[in-house]
């Protein structure tokens, strides 16, 4: 289901006030954010909140040792302070993912000398009425013997507008077995806001017989169709389907996902705004888009199946800003013909 970790860029405002010099070098110390562009999201489950998810990653030229002793997060809203958190060392060492390779920013190693010695999750939810467009990040950090510094950025928060009126991806009963990051689900960098949707048969039922099969699933071999219109950019259709109900088996992943998040059989469409679909976890073989084709919505692309990282037949979908789900960022989607996917929603799509 999608359950890797993966990160990327920025598009902060950063600088770094000094008090006492680190080493020169060509990549500045900064702070930067994963996904490169954050959006705030409605919180269903706190009335009138709005909040975000994202890393916020340390840069640095080199492998010594910093430490990172404060940060402070002060939300914006038209340049004006509306609310400020601090997390102390032991606040920051509970959200502290050491070690990300910046390679992952783009998929290539970065031309220069390049670490990550700091990433924090940060989690945030605030009233909506507040108005929050910004968040500035302050990170106190020192480097051996020397002086404490502050790291400095501002990142803009932005509310997305859909740009693609997308249909659900395939037609009939179904349910949200899976929603995005703020219902605990995906949570990787192109999948904050993924869903994962079981069918369901006429009576809501999820298997049409027995339970111990994935053939039993009343979703499996249903018709996945194009959301929208749009050119295929991605295929994938060689993977084998996972054989037993339940169980997500390493074995079955392709080389390149050892550790999981393998979307197994896929197709991404460019919708030629900026906008992209994920279709994943199809059935084997039963891609009939090729890369270069124009689909129309609603058109048969594939059929649902259970390949990749995946412990029951599934359609995993989500709208991503790039072609790649490794490099993409998320971006909040809406369908036309579903209004609500929150996980546990039951619909009918049309
Ligand atoms: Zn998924």
């Amino acid at each position: 289901m999608l359950t890797a970790l993966v990160l990327c860029l920025l598009s902060t405002v950063a600088m770094s006030t000094d008090e006492q010099p680190m080493p020169a070098s060509k990549v500045p110390l900064r702070l930067l954010t994963i996904p490169t562009q954050i959006y705030s999201t409605v919180v269903n489950a706190k009335e009138g909140s709005t909040g975000w998810m994202f890393f916020l990653i340390l840069e640095a030229a080199d492998e010594g040792a910093i430490t990172a002793s404060e940060l402070t997060l002060t939300y914006l809203s038209s340049g004006k302070p509306v609310r400020t958190e601090t997390l102390g060392a032991t606040a920051l060492l509970a959200v502290d993912k050491t070690n990300y390779p910046p390679a992952r920013l783009t998929g290539t190693a970065p031309t220069q000398p390049t670490f990550w010695p700091h990433a924090f999750r940060i989690h945030a939810s605030v009233p909506a009425a507040l108005g929050v467009d910004a968040l500035e990040a302050k990170l106190r950090i020192a480097a051996g013997s020397k002086k404490t510094k502050v790291v400095q950025a501002t990142i803009p928060i932005r509310t997305y507008e859909q740009k693609t009126r997308l249909n659900f991806p395939f037609r009939g009963k179904g349910i949200v077995s899976q929603g995005g990051a703020f219902e605990a689900g995906h949570r990787n960098r192109s999948g904050l806001y993924a869903i994962d949707a079981i069918g369901l048969t006429d009576t809501y039922a999820p298997v049409i017989q027995g339970n111990d099969a994935i053939q039993d699933y009343a979703g499996w071999g249903r018709t996945i169709i194009a959301p929208a219109a749009g050119k295929v950019v991605q295929v994938r259709n060689d993977r084998p389907d996972q054989p037993v109900d339940g169980v997500s088996d390493p074995t079955f992943f392709a080389p390149e996902y050892p550790d999981g998040g393998d979307p197994g059989n896929s197709v991404v469409i460019d919708h030629g705004n900026g906008e992209f679909s994920l279709l994943a976890h199809l059935r084997k073989g039963s891609v009939r888009v090729r890369v270069g084709d124009a689909v129309t919505q609603g058109q048969a692309i594939a059929l649902l199946g259970n390949s990749g990282d995946t412990t029951g037949p599934h359609i995993h979908y989500q709208l991503q800003d790039g072609p790649r789900w490794e490099f993409a960022n998320a971006l909040p989607v809406q369908f036309g013909n579903v209004r609500q996917t929150s996980k546990g929603s039951y619909f009918e799509a049309k």
